[in-house]
């Protein structure tokens, strides 16, 4: 919501989320919060004073924007998203699997739209982040990164560009500088954008090995969140384990060079025997993960960020919230991009998992702020109403009441 640089908001009831950490385990992620009944959060020049109750003692002139009935957040973090592809929403394949559904988007992509209509999908995605109360978006960048940059700066909202490599043998560090060659041009023409990307792999099967562990290496060295689509689809199975399937059909060629090798592993063990695996990495997805590798994940204090309304629509399975949860994975929410999912709004993918599996509102509350400000390595000014952090908040969906 656009909120005025100086306002008190007073609502039903807040949680500030001041003091909380990130929540690992069943126990964690369910503990009661903090609530302020009937409170009122003072914000000024943008930025957070405090969360009080109401009435309080406020500034002179200070206006009052009662907000009637309602339960507030701080900003919630949206873990995962495909801002460029803005432009596709409605247009691939759903619900007949993720090979039905790739096959449409490689299609959409050989013709694609003209630079203008995908910024002006971007802007509109943007605005839509805003009004959704996202605070900060991670977001998989490619060739519109300059896009998505000004349009989440002009509408308020936080960006982690996740600067994607796919397929092919560039290497990782060409003239020492890193970065895939489209974003590394980019961040040397705006100042401070180098400062809000990290390389990302775009998965084990579509990116080549030496880059992985070459952006992962980079990423922990600068303390930068290292992102990874990991076990979403049946297809990605096949193709690790067996070597065959419709992705191997798809990609064969193009990104999987001819020499390419299936390692017979699933994804978690391949990512762990290629070193991906430790506290800095964010796997998305992890729909097709069994007990022993949900131990692992928590294990190796990898985060993982579900997008449970993308694994829907694709027919791709869900991932299991509970078994992750109880092994004790830092687990974030992501809603992916248009091209797969209804919208951005990143509190549905919290309502789609308590509809599934009943999970506490604490525990997805978590979810939205802390833990995907952790996942993302952001500071503690987001996903709590620090004072002196930036204004922000979101109104939390009925359904996610405690
Ligand atoms: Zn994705």
């Amino acid at each position: 919501m656009h909120l005025p640089e100086s306002v008190a908001l007073r609502a039903r009831t807040i949680y500030p989320m001041t003091g909380e950490g990130p929540a690992r385990g069943w126990d964690a992620l369910a503990a009661p919060l903090r609530a302020v009944d009937n409170g009122v959060i003072l914000l000024h020049g943008g930025r957070v004073e405090s969360v009080e109750q109401w009435p309080t003692h406020l500034p002179a002139g200070m206006e009052v924007r009662d907000l009637g009935e309602v339960t507030l957040v701080p900003g919630v973090v949206n873990a995962h998203c495909h801002l460029q592809l803005s432009w596709t929403a409605g247009r691939a394949c759903m619900g007949q699997g993720f090979a039905a559904w790739l096959r449409s988007l490689i299609a959409l992509l050989r013709a694609q739209d003209p630079a203008e209509e995908r910024a002006a999908a971007i802007d509109g995605a943007c605005a839509a982040l805003a009004e959704y109360g996202v605070r900060h978006v991670g977001d998989y960048a490619g060739q519109d990164i300059l896009a998505v940059d000004a349009a989440a700066a002009r509408h308020g909202v936080g960006v982690t560009h996740l600067c994607e490599w796919f397929g092919a043998k560039t290497p990782f560090i060409d003239s020492r500088r890193p970065w895939p060659p489209r974003c590394r041009r980019a961040a040397a023409t705006v100042p401070g954008l180098g400062r809000r990307c990290a390389p990302a792999g775009h998965a084990l099967y579509s990116t080549d090995e030496d880059v992985l562990r070459d952006a992962h290496a980079f990423c922990k060295a600068l303390d930068k969140p290292f992102a990874i689509h990991l076990a979403e689809s049946e297809e990605e199975m096949r193709l690790l384990e067996l070597g065959e399937g419709p992705l191997r059909d798809i990609y064969s060629g193009s990104v999987l060079p001819e020499s390419w090798r299936a390692p017979h592993l699933r994804p978690v063990a391949w990512a762990r025997s290629l070193g991906l695996l430790d506290s800095g990495t964010l796997a998305v997805h992890c729909v097709h993960v069994d007990a022993a590798e949900a131990a692992l994940l928590a294990h190796t204090r990898t985060a993982v960020c579900l997008c449970p309304r993308s694994n829907a629509n694709l027919a791709v399975g869900a991932a299991p919230v509970e078994m992750l949860a109880h092994a004790g994975v830092l687990l974030c929410l992501g809603t992916d991009g248009l091209s797969s999912n209804s919208d951005l709004d990143v509190c549905r993918e919290a309502v789609a998992l308590r509809r599934r599996w009943g999970l506490p509102a604490e525990a997805l509350i978590r979810m939205l702020t802390v833990n995907g400000a952790a996942a993302l390595h952001l500071g503690e000014g987001v996903g709590r109403l620090c004072h002196g952090s930036a204004a922000g908040v979101a109104v939390l969906p009925d359904e996610l009441l405690p």
